[in-house]
């Protein structure tokens, strides 16, 4: 049988030449934790923190927060653990953020429009930020707290940025509260195409390719398929992901503490083995996913050398390779909260 039908994951990603790809989990729930330390992941590289928060008219508090992180963080000792503040607004409706929303816009004298007409292209992720300060201060309180009695390397990331200074305002939040390595997620074009700006206040990027797909092929993640609009298969994605990766080294190159800036992705296509390939290929240093997809995307990488996952990423730019009807089945999709 050849290495790529066997799904067992030894908890190292590597390729064929020995290129390490790490591959890592998405969690979002306590019993996501223990499948994902179950399956072997090499860490977290997605902690969706919106399931403490659905579904409550109130935030939870610092201490709650605190709690359940710091079980979490608990399940993986001397590994990575990526934490993604919280992610309200669009597809992750939240009540309590949606009434600060209203109560700031009615104190504000042209504070009419509360309702949003494009909810994708509104108050989401990082950008509620602006109305609701003390919610993220809090949460970055509560993780700073679960971290310091942890033994995992704890990282803090924050979703849908857009331009440089909304990244370096996160990293001095993250700081701030004393925690150390704060990154972002490239889930906008934006982000992407300058991301030698974009990443050089941060350590890291986490590409969401859910939404990077959404907001370049601007078909709306929330519909069914139509025609392969939702594949992150398409040049125009998979180009975005290789600007992000050379923006990286850019932002190295440019900056004086000569720290790495580490490109991963953990949106849907990290599921994909033949994507996981061209990512690889693409630069892409790590890979995060549901757990169960860890051993198919282990096995189909061990196939492959860096050449060839270079060669199959050219192809893929090029659009002469169609990978677009390549999709996650069912069974291993992960498609958030
Ligand atoms: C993404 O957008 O790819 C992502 C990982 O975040 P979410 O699916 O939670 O929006
Ligand atoms: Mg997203």
């Amino acid at each position: 049988a050849s290495r790529a039908e066997a799904s067992a994951f030894s908890g190292r990603g590597a390729l064929a030449c020995g290129h390490r790809v790490q591959l890592l989990a998405n969690i979002g729930s306590a019993a996501d934790a223990e499948a994902a330390a179950q399956a072997g992941a090499e860490g977290v590289g997605l902690l969706r923190t919106e399931f403490l928060f659905l579904d409550r008219a109130d935030e939870p508090s610092v201490e709650e927060q605190a709690e359940v992180y710091a079980a979490i963080f608990a399940r993986f000792p001397h590994q990575p653990v990526v934490i993604r503040t919280l992610d309200a607004g669009s597809d992750k409706p939240m009540p309590f953020i949606t009434a600060a929303q209203r109560s700031d816009a009615q104190r504000s004298a042209a504070g009419s429009q509360v309702s949003e007409p494009n909810p994708a292209l509104g108050m989401r992720g990082f950008r509620t930020h602006s109305f609701a300060p003390e919610v993220l201060e809090r949460q970055l309180q509560a993780i700073a707290q679960a971290a310091e009695h942890s033994e995992a390397e704890v990282k803090v990331m924050t979703p849908m940025i857009t331009t440089a200074e909304e990244a370096a305002r996160f990293a001095e939040l993250v700081a701030d509260a004393g925690l150390q390595s704060a990154g972002i997620m490239v889930e906008t074009p934006a982000a992407a195409l300058c991301a030698g700006a974009t990443l050089a206040p941060v350590a890291f990027a986490s590409i969401g390719t859910n939404d990077l797909t959404q907001y370049t092929l601007a078909f709306d993640r929330e519909l069914p398929d139509y025609g392969g609009l939702q594949s992150a298969a398409h040049p125009a994605v998979l180009s975005l992901i290789g600007a992000t990766v050379r923006g990286a080294e850019q932002a190295e190159a440019q900056a004086d503490d000569g720290a790495q800036r580490t490109v991963g992705v953990c949106g849907e296509a990290a599921a994909d083995p033949r994507l996981a390939v061209i990512l690889a290929g693409l630069g892409v240093t790590s890979l995060s996913m549901s757990a169960p997809a860890l051993g198919r995307v282990a096995a189909q990488l061990s196939e492959v050398t860096l050449a060839e996952a270079r060669a199959a990423a050219a192809a893929a730019l090029d659009g002469s390779v169609v990978t677009a009807a390549v999709a996650a089945p069912a069974a291993v999709t992960d498609s958030g909260t």
